[in-house]
């Protein structure tokens, strides 16, 4: 896995280098006034150290936490609480998950201190840390079934425990991407029907709808009350199925024109048209696979050597648990670049059909597109040159410069051919 991911890089830093085109004429350029610009750097600056940083102690942790005897006591705990296994994951999983966690809190803590000082989020803390608390139940609940599964599923089948946990996680997996728009993202922020407040804004975005060919119901757009605890601007697309929506935060509402939210709603029409969420969900599904068949062969060589040092009996022990989170999280970091540069490429694709599907119906859509995404980046202080290498490592999204030259100078129908609104 590893090895591979190396290829990959290699053949990346290789690749003999494109020669350089002069830019379309009409291509703009994104600029920050010069205080707005220093900031932007800080603040990206501090956001990656703070990433690696967490990364490597992250690591750290569980080695820790294996290494200590944590885990191995926390086992005893449960083993001696009852008989019964489902009893013991109920004492187990939350004692470790929380042991983790609290480990970590300093820098989740120091992230969101770098949102306020940076102005993107207004949020208390004691409101922080009620959402802190909240993400931990959800977690502590999830892990609680999943790792009572996989456990029952290593004890039946040792030599291909890695597959059958792969199939049961399946139903699981779409089951959370199913209902986490009406379960989960209502516990973090206030939503209502768009239409409920924008009546207006709604019958001009029935009309981007129609203009895609599309029909996507105003039951399915929603205002999120984001400005109670960010200031950035943003929208999303959401759901599976019959839970599939559209989510636009109200901080948009406030900071764009209406030319500007119909490119913004344009771009997320795109991933809803172009089906990101259930392709993300499959090519999720696809890289747990691999993940647990690594993990599989990792775990047993891992156990194997460290076990009895851990306190560790073997894999079917609870306290094997932090091993597995331990290749999980080595193996996710080395995964990110590919995870992203996956992403980017779906971003690129829906900014394509929010350009397209908006066309004719603003005027001038490459300018507006080029406008939103200058305040997006004026917003949510990107800076305007990031380092290449965080680039391919960590953007999920295009830089804002580079979204704003391609949109400043798309013009498909100068030759006829648009790619998805025709
Ligand atoms: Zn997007």
């Amino acid at each position: 896995m590893r090895a591979l991911l190396f290829c990959f890089l290699l053949t990346i830093s290789l690749a003999p280098a494109q020669p350089v085109q002069p830019p379309p004429p009409n291509t703009q350029t994104y600029s920050l006034p010069p205080d707005k610009l220093q900031k932007a750097v800080d603040y990206a600056h501090a956001r990656h150290w703070l990433y690696f940083i967490s990364q490597i102690y992250g690591v750290a942790a569980l080695l820790a936490i294996l290494a200590f005897g944590i885990a191995a006591k926390f086992r005893d705990w449960a083993e001696a609480a009852s008989r019964r296994r489902f009893i013991q994951a109920i004492i187990f999983v939350p004692l470790l998950l929380l042991a983790n966690d609290l480990l970590n809190i300093p820098f989740a803590i120091y992230g969101q201190h770098l949102e306020l000082i940076f102005q993107q989020s207004i949020q208390s803390w004691p409101s922080w840390l009620w959402d802190w608390t909240k993400g931990e139940l959800l977690a502590i609940l999830l892990s609680i079934v999943l790792a009572f599964i996989l456990y029952a599923v290593i004890r039946r089948s040792p030599a291909r425990w890695w597959f059958y946990f792969w199939l049961a996680s399946l139903p699981i997996l779409f089951t959370i991407a199913f209902v986490e728009p009406f379960v989960v993202e209502p516990m973090f922020f206030k939503f209502e029907p768009l239409a409920k407040q924008h009546s207006a804004l709604v019958t001009d975005l029935e009309k981007v709808v129609a203009r895609g060919g599309l029909a996507i119901p105003p039951d399915r757009m929603f205002e999120m009350k984001a400005s109670e605890k960010v200031t950035s601007i943003n929208a999303y697309v959401t759901g599976f199925g019959a839970s599939k929506r559209v989510v636009v935060w109200d901080t948009t509402l406030q900071k764009l024109t209406t030319p500007e939210i119909l490119m913004v709603f344009g771009h997320e029409m795109g991933h809803y048209v172009l089906g990101h969420v259930r392709n993300s969900l499959i090519l999720a599904a696809l890289f747990g696979l691999l993940l647990l068949y690594a993990g599989f062969h990792v775990l047993h060589w891992l156990i194997r050597r460290w076990g009895p040092r851990w306190h560790i009996r073997g894999l079917t022990d609870w306290a094997s648990l932090p091993a597995l989170l331990l290749v999980a999280s080595v193996f996710g970091f080395f995964s990110e670049p590919v995870a992203n540069g996956y992403s980017r490429w779906q971003e690129h694709q829906a900014d394509i059909y929010g350009l397209e599907v908006i066309h004719g119906l603003v005027p001038n859509p490459a300018a507006v597109a080029a406008h939103t995404f200058q305040v997006l980046g004026e917003e949510g202080l990107d800076e305007p040159d990031p380092n290449p290498f965080i680039e391919f490592w960590t953007f999920s999204h295009p830089s804002i410069s580079e979204r704003v030259a391609f949109s400043s100078s798309y013009n498909p129908w100068s030759t006829g051919t648009p790619k998805y609104v025709k």
